[in-house]
């Protein structure tokens, strides 16, 4: 469960001050898959980076699972960030690891024990069927298969919370299905609450139970994915799900 409450995020720009990430109210319950959609420099990165506490806010309170974890010291930070799993748009990777070493690593930052380390390492990677790639290194896997180890790597540490910030814009239209569906498993089989930053509607319509539209750092419209007929209020929603347009990511 997330809950953001007044959050604001400022940066300084070229131009001045800017405010990326403007009074924010946002919860997420958990076991939900929220998406985030908005046009380029809408703040969706940033809000995602705020959860984790990548980014700090200058105002506002941001919950995980009760938590605000602008309240608490560096050590119970790191701990709490164990628990959020984060996937990113160029898989991040490690080129001189294994599939299967790159999961590992992350767990030995973790500080798993290194004799627990193997299991949890293979478990993970059965988990998105790459079991059979654990010993490939990522220029040898596609970019679908990158993802997924980026996805094993984020659920290694069991985290309670998935963050992923545009998970399939460099992967084609069919992989982009397969990285959803992973997705969408992982939130059903484990319970994960997961947030996916995405330009694309389409993507994000097909797994989430509640879509934020932001625009200028602000939530201006949710679309509740329930079955029930969309009716979006904003001109910036209306243009998101309007099927005859297609984004280019
Ligand atoms: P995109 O779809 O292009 O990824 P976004 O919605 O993720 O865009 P953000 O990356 O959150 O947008 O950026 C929001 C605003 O904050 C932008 O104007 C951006 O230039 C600015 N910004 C983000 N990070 C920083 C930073 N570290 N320093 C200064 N400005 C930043
Ligand atoms: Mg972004």
């Amino acid at each position: 469960m997330i809950t953001l409450r007044g959050v604001t995020k400022r940066f300084t720009g070229p131009d001045g001050p800017l405010t990326a990430v403007d009074d924010v109210d946002l919860h997420v319950p958990r076991g939900s898959v929220q998406g985030i959609i908005g046009f380029s420099g809408a703040g969706k990165s940033t809000l995602i980076r705020l959860i984790n506490l990548l980014e700090r806010p200058d105002s506002g309170a941001v919950e995980v699972d009760g938590t605000d974890l602008t309240t608490v010291d560096d050590a119970e930070l790191r701990r709490r960030r164990g628990k959020i799993g984060m996937i990113f748009q160029h898989f991040n990777l490690l080129a001189n690891l294994t599939a299967a070493q790159n999961v590992e690593l992350a767990l030995r930052i973790a500080g798993v024990d290194k004799a627990a380390r193997p299991a949890r390492v293979a478990e993970a990677l059965a988990v998105v069927d790459l079991s059979d790639k654990a010993d490939a290194y990522p220029a040898k896997l596609s970019g679908g298969q990158k993802q997924r180890v980026a996805i094993a790597r984020a659920l290694a540490n069991e985290p309670s919370v998935l963050l992923c910030d545009e998970p399939t814009s460099a992967v084609d239209p069919r992989t982009t299905v397969a990285v959803l569906s992973y997705l969408k498993e992982i939130n059903q089989r484990l319970g994960i609450t997961i947030v996916l930053v995405t330009h694309e509607m389409n993507v994000v319509r097909a797994i989430a139970d509640d879509v934020a539209v932001m625009a200028g750092g602000k939530v201006v419209e949710h679309l509740r994915l329930d079955g029930s007929p969309l009716q979006p209020e904003t001109e910036i929603a209306r243009f998101m799900l309007d099927d005859r347009i297609r984004l280019q990511p």
